[in-house]
């Protein structure tokens, strides 16, 4: 699992131990996520399915994409389609997603790299694979995220963050047996590149086989952890995880990681967390709004060709 990785983890600022006060988050749930396919057809697991939503708040959906070794020819992405009211985000460990908008933007990640869409009042995008990536097939691993926007900043302009993953805050437990990366937000005073509306955080953190990791997270911060790959436990209470389980945690003060010292892979989980919008939600297909009238203009508006269209060079 490439992601960013260090040479000398011990070179990186390391996190403090922490304090006899602090308390560990307990577990509330552990859910497994279903596995499903997105676009068309690439295989994901549904991190957030089962779990209810003022929990996850600020955060509304999130896939992992992969891990799937393709064939050639395998590799797919998703058409063209629109957004509203909130922000995608993606973030690639192996293999290279290609992106184009209706405003003009795209890019290409890959390794450890983010794309931060703030699709706001609205955008028509596309996802893919590369053409030479289709054609020679490869590994393929990333997460996509759906964060929600307060009523206030629903109908933003459109934005993109294209955070490169050199641009990742690196951090090391305190014994060197986990590395932290910060993408989003601030954790133990160390403030990750990706700009966000509301405040939250996210990291993708790695545990060496058999090390365990106190993680400092904002107590006015929700905390969820997935993993990605590998097992381990999570909480004061050493409730067992393996790879596309979610975990949401209770309130406190540090997230309590460990990897099994059984295995030879690390464990690899996202945490995430954020202060809560507590809003209502209402979501139907690609649109997050605030009401259902709301969602019925954003399919009107998108009919109507206002959300945006394909640029000519693609149609
Ligand atoms: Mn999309």
């Amino acid at each position: 699992m490439p992601a960013v990785t260090v040479e000398n983890i011990l070179a990186l600022p390391r996190l403090p131990l922490p304090d006899a006060t602090a308390v560990a988050r307990p577990v509330r749930s552990v859910t497994t996520a279903p596995a499903g396919f997105e676009g068309e057809g690439f295989p994901v697991r549904r991190a957030f399915a089962g779990i209810d939503l003022t929990l996850l708040d600020p955060f509304i959906h999130m896939d992992q994409m992969g891990e799937v070794e393709y064939a050639p020819g395998e590799p797919k992405g998703t058409s063209w389609h629109p957004h509203r009211g909130f922000e995608t985000v993606t973030y690639m460990i192996d293999g290279i997603m290609e992106h184009k908008d209706s405003g003009g933007g795209g890019g290409t990640i890959s390794g450890g790299d983010t794309q931060w869409m703030t699709a706001g009042a609205g955008i028509l995008h596309i996802e893919a694979p590369p053409e030479h990536l289709v054609q020679s097939g490869g590994l393929f691993h990333g997460v996509q995220l759906w964060v929600n926007l307060p009523r206030e900043n629903k109908l933003a302009h459109p934005r993109y963050q294209d955070i490169t993953g050199s641009k990742v805050a690196l951090l090391s437990s305190n014994d060197g047996g986990a590395l932290v990366r910060v993408i989003a937000g601030e954790v133990a005073g160390h403030q990750g590149p990706g700009a966000t509306y509301t405040p939250i955080a996210l990291s993708h953190t790695t545990v060496a086989p058999g090390a365990a990791l106190s993680l400092p997270w904002n107590p006015s911060f929700n905390a969820i952890v997935y993993v990605l790959a590998g097992s381990g436990t999570v909480g004061p209470e050493r409730r067992p995880v393996e790879k596309g389980q979610t975990v949401v945690l209770g309130r406190g003060d540090t997230i309590e990681l460990a990897a099994s010292e059984r295995r030879t892979e690390p464990l690899e989980v996202f945490v995430l967390g954020g202060q809560p919008i507590r809003e209502p939600i209402a979501m139907a297909g690609p649109f997050v709004m605030n009401t259902r009238s709301e969602v019925m203009q954003a399919f009107e508006d998108f009919q109507a060709g206002r959300l945006g269209s394909i640029p000519p060079e693609y149609a």
